[in-house]
């Protein structure tokens, strides 16, 4: 995996491709003429958790291919194919994350400019660019944002069907809730509680649930497929053994030694870990996604809390 890593060119990569993601992002314009009657909009999402995002919007509407779709592969590594272009010629809304995290498709929306096409770039809504966290999805406030385009997308595309459009946007906006009363959840009890991560995928869900997360200088190297230094490992081994942080955060997409290391360690040091993927796992909605792994940490930091407790009567008696 590392090996292969090494030869690829790794999403989050500077590659400057900030006036690429522009010119997508000034294709946001609506118009494009009528459907027939019964033609579902094609629709090509670059990951698969705006494809679904997509298909509860546009049901049966919309004929929806999601390009990075498998929760067992590195999308930091992924190229895109002859494959991924021919689905994008016949896109008529396109929708991916931007923030560099999927260089590959600015690459070649630049190269097929000219279609008709609607363009949707999470990190546009979001206000974020090259050099901010890229795992945009993992903020409570990106896909209500992402929501509302797709569905003013849908209905600029076809028209007729814009109750049904407004009806699964109310639904969808919706059935967020259990996701932000779950944050809040979360937040009211465990703010400010340190804890860690291999890479920063799960950050902004961190952040929302404030927690403090600890050895970002670590993650980033991590994500960036650069080396990290003696001086921050060790670091990050310290929280570990010292359990100064109640879980370790983990991407199970990235199976590089180092993280690998990190895993083990805090397994040896009684520190809880939470795994979380990058890729929406199959069977999963991006709402009941969120939800399972917020419980996940609610569950690691419960444990987590428990053992801080036991050592904290333990460190009184000695
Ligand atoms: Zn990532």
């Amino acid at each position: 995996m590392k090996k292969i890593g090494s030869m690829l060119i790794g999403a989050h990569r500077a590659l400057k491709l900030s006036k690429y993601v522009a010119a997508g992002a000034a294709a946001f314009a609506f118009g494009h003429g009528a459907f027939a009657a019964e033609a579902k909009i094609p629709v090509v999402a670059a990951e698969n958790f705006y494809g679904d995002v997509v298909q509860q919007l546009g049901g049966d509407r919309v004929d929806v291919t999601s390009i990075l779709s498998n929760p067992d592969q590195d999308p930091h590594l992924f190229e895109a194919s002859p494959k991924t272009a021919r689905a994008l010629q016949h896109a008529s809304l396109v929708v991916y994350n931007g923030a560099d995290y999927d260089p590959w498709m600015a690459k070649l929306l630049a190269a097929s400019k000219g279609t008709q096409r609607t363009t949707i770039v999470a990190a546009d809504l979001t206000g974020k660019k090259s050099g901010d966290n890229p795992h945009l999805w993992y903020d409570p406030a990106t896909m209500p944002k992402v929501a509302r385009a797709v569905s003013e997308a849908l209905i600029a595309a076809d028209p007729a069907h814009k109750s049904a459009y407004d009806a699964n946007l109310a639904k969808f906006l919706d059935s967020l809730k259990p996701i932000d009363a779950k944050i809040a959840e979360l937040h009211g009890r465990y703010a400010g509680v340190p804890v860690t991560a291999t890479e920063p995928v799960f950050g902004y869900m961190s952040d929302a649930v404030g927690l403090t997360m600890r050895n970002q200088r670590f993650q980033l190297a991590a994500m960036n497929d650069t080396e990290a230094s003696a001086a921050d490992i060790a670091a990050f081994e310290r929280d570990l053994r010292d359990k100064r942080v109640r879980v370790l955060i983990y991407n199970s997409q990235a199976t590089e030694a180092l993280t690998q290391r990190m895993l083990k360690l805090a397994q040896q040091s009684q520190v809880p870990t939470l795994s979380v993927t990058e890729t929406q796992p199959a069977g999963k909605t991006y709402q009941t996604w969120m939800l399972s792994q917020l419980d996940a940490l609610g569950t690691a930091l419960a444990a987590g809390d428990a053992k801080a407790a036991a050592s904290g009567t333990k460190g009184k008696t000695q």
